[in-house]
């Protein structure tokens, strides 16, 4: 049986401006890290088109999932984690007018496909915005966007303004500590992000040698599961489960989740500590 959701702090406003920059600034030490599901679904979304399933007609806000990403905010900077395809409705609901960085996990398109909407961020802060990802990865949204990377076409008015960047190994992205690590994604690879003592690992089937010593000592992990049973290129529950056990992380949340998984069943199965994310929730990790 889950225990209930415990009461993370909230902060409505804080992923709106800079506002909290100088408090930040005051207050140096270890800097804590304000997390927003901006999308919680799999590649489909719940509710799926043309489904009457009970999860897809189900009235709780919670089985409503947009395609997933999220808004990581520390010491008054704001960076996405992946374009999802409802980067628009995601920015409006929640109030994000600022996007100070964006890092990529693979080029699928339910994690790329809102990257055209980088362009009102650019017009609203009036500068280039850069995108972070391995060099498959950026090579992949290179290819998918020409328009927004294009030299000739740089001073384009209704174009996203994008600097790319290759991650080649642990990398501070706005002044946060970044390790970006390959993970199986069925045939192809995903890369999980750690942030500091945060994990965000969706999208993932098994985890490669050489990729488990970025996870221990996790603190709080985000962790993708699509089903209760296995899927061919993604964790069901059961296998989630099994590596927030091997990680004992202080709590995990699961997200990119489909239509077969009812949030509310969902939650009371899990063990204490262990929650279901949904779209809009915001959390707290880190900090001195
Ligand atoms: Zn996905
Ligand atoms: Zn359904
Ligand atoms: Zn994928």
């Amino acid at each position: 049986m889950s225990a209930s959701l415990p009461s993370f702090p909230d902060h409505p406003s804080s992923f709106l401006s800079s506002a909290d920059e100088l408090s930040d600034q005051l207050s140096p030490g270890r800097k804590s890290l304000d997390v927003l599901f901006l999308g919680t679904g799999a590649s489909s979304g719940v509710p799926v088109i043309g489904c009457s399933c009970p999860v897809c007609i189900s009235t709780d806000k919670k089985n409503r999932r947009t395609r997933s990403s999220v808004l990581v905010r520390c010491a008054g900077k704001n960076l996405l984690i992946d374009t999802s395809p409802d980067l628009r409705y995601q920015s409006l609901k929640n109030g994000v007018v600022t996007i100070d960085g964006v890092i990529f996990t693979h080029p699928h398109a339910d994690h790329v496909l809102g990257l055209d909407e980088l362009r009102i961020f650019n017009y609203i802060q009036k500068r280039e915005i850069p995108v972070y990802a391995d060099s498959y990865t950026l090579s992949r949204v290179q290819m998918m966007f020409p328009y927004a990377f294009s030299e000739a076409n740089r001073g384009g008015l209704s174009r996203p303004k994008l600097i790319p960047h290759e991650i080649t190994g642990p990398a501070d992205i706005l002044g946060m500590s970044v390790i970006s690590f390959p993970v199986y994604h069925g045939p192809v690879m995903n890369h999980a992000v750690r942030i500091n003592d945060l994990v965000y690992l969706t999208d993932c089937k098994g985890i490669p040698d050489e990729s488990w010593e970025a996870l221990y000592g996790v603190e709080t992990l985000i962790v993708g599961a699509v089903k209760y049973e296995p899927h061919e290129s993604h964790f069901g529950i059961h296998e989630a489960l099994a590596l927030i056990e091997r990680l004992n992380p202080k709590r995990a949340f699961i997200t990119h989740l489909s239509h077969s998984l009812e949030h509310e069943e969902l939650s009371r199965m899990l063990p204490p500590s262990v929650f279901v994310a949904y779209d809009g929730l915001r959390i707290t990790t880190g900090g001195s």
